[in-house]
């Protein structure tokens, strides 16, 4: 295949914090992804250019080939920067697969196991009544899934009024939603083991969705505890990148579900594999993807494919995009055809989507700097963000 030996790998670092690789083939087949851990896209901007060299030349169809040489071959590997990285490179890849042969990317996964994807809201306010009014706007437009941050900062053990603030807080989305609405819970990281079974205790008698990220990944050997004393199912993964990350976990059987970001765990061909690990222990997926419209492409294309993905994260009107939303770098505003909060069957080739790339060039002068506020506690320490 020589016509998609690739020729050309180009950069665009986009508002509001994004990082878009663009490949050219031989032929003239353009792929897009998007390599980016959040904070750090120069990062994995050097780290791509430093890769250039493994990536021209290499025939954009042999993605399984290229991932392994990515992986092994540099004899270190893991972790945010080198998987973002590979992620973003696997992306485009099989976008200009599915281009080349005029089909979308699941098609060559399998085929679709479903015609459309349920996506979930965030809702995020200071107060109950404030969450209560987020959640009726998310069910008037149409959502049947909301996901909210149930803590603030938190000291290593904090106050009992920290576990009743979010016990309030959940309470209010699900009286204002009722039974039939999915309620995500996100904890991200900002709990210790010694007060996550309080939050859980405190939070399970309004039936949460999932709780993700009750502990940090490092500390997902405390999960086992966890997940056996509550009834809500367990969700992390996030922070976890390749299915070596996953596996514990899944042996444990001290998850429900998986949380995989297509930028940050191996791309469309390693989450594919995490899925196929995970449905082996009744243990779902649900792709995480704060990121920006090429990394969501690619999540659809692993939902509409995989059996076991129950719902996906968008960005869509999150706190992050600050005055860029997730489909102003599309040709087509509606690409993601968003209705009744479920995304239908995307029908175009490869991801899926089109990029306005004179949008994106003319972004690109701009950048950003996008980094995580850093948090301290009342003494001084550092907390988790
Ligand atoms: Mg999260």
């Amino acid at each position: 295949m020589q016509h998609l030996k690739i020729t050309k790998v180009e950069l665009f670092k986009v508002p509001p914090r994004w990082l878009f690789l663009k490949l050219t083939t031989a032929d003239g087949t353009v792929g897009w992804g998007e390599p980016v851990v959040e904070g750090r896209a120069d990062t994995v901007e050097a780290c791509i250019k430093e890769l250039e060299t493994h990536i021209i030349g290499h025939p954009a169809n042999k993605i399984e080939d290229f991932w392994q040489m990515i992986f092994r071959g540099g004899f270190y590997r893991g972790g945010p920067v080198l998987m973002s990285a590979l992620s973003g490179i696997d992306q485009a890849m099989w976008d200009i697969k599915g281009k080349s042969l005029g089909v979308p990317v699941y098609e060559l996964l399998g085929g679709s196991v479903r015609d459309k994807v349920r996506i979930y809201g965030w809702v995020n306010a200071e107060t109950p009544e404030e969450l209560a009014e987020a959640t009726r706007k998310r069910m008037a437009d149409g959502f049947t899934a909301v996901k909210f941050n149930a803590v603030e900062k938190m000291e290593w053990i904090d106050s009992l009024s920290k576990v009743k603030q979010a016990a309030a807080k959940m309470a209010a989305i699900r009286e204002a939603g009722g039974d039939d609405l999915l309620i995500g819970v996100d904890l991200h990281g900002r709990v210790h083991k010694g007060q996550a079974k309080a939050i859980a205790k405190a939070l399970e008698p309004y039936h949460p969705f999932f709780l993700e990220e009750l502990v940090l990944a490092e500390n997902n050997e405390a999960l086992k505890s966890l997940h056996d004393y509550t009834s809500t199912p367990i969700a992390t993964g996030e922070r976890m990148f390749s299915r070596w990350d996953f596996k514990r976990i899944l042996q444990e059987g001290s998850v429900d579900i998986l949380q995989p970001d297509l930028s940050h765990a191996g791309g469309i061909t390693e989450v594919k594999k995490i899925a196929t690990m995970a449905e082996a222990y009744d243990v779902a997926i649900a792709p995480h993807c704060p990121l920006g419209p090429i990394s969501l492409a690619a999540a659809l294309q692993i939902d509409f494919n995989c059996y076991n993905a129950i719902i996906q994260e968008t960005s869509l009107g999150i706190h992050y995009n600050v005055g860029t939303d997730l489909v102003d770098y599309l040709k087509d505003p509606d690409g993601f055809g968003l209705r009744d909060g479920h995304v239908s069957l995307m029908t175009k080739p490869g991801l899926g989507i089109e990029i306005d790339e004179e949008k994106v060039r003319e972004a690109a002068k701009i950048g950003h700097s996008w980094k995580n506020p850093i948090w301290r506690n009342p003494d001084g320490a550092v907390a988790e963000w």
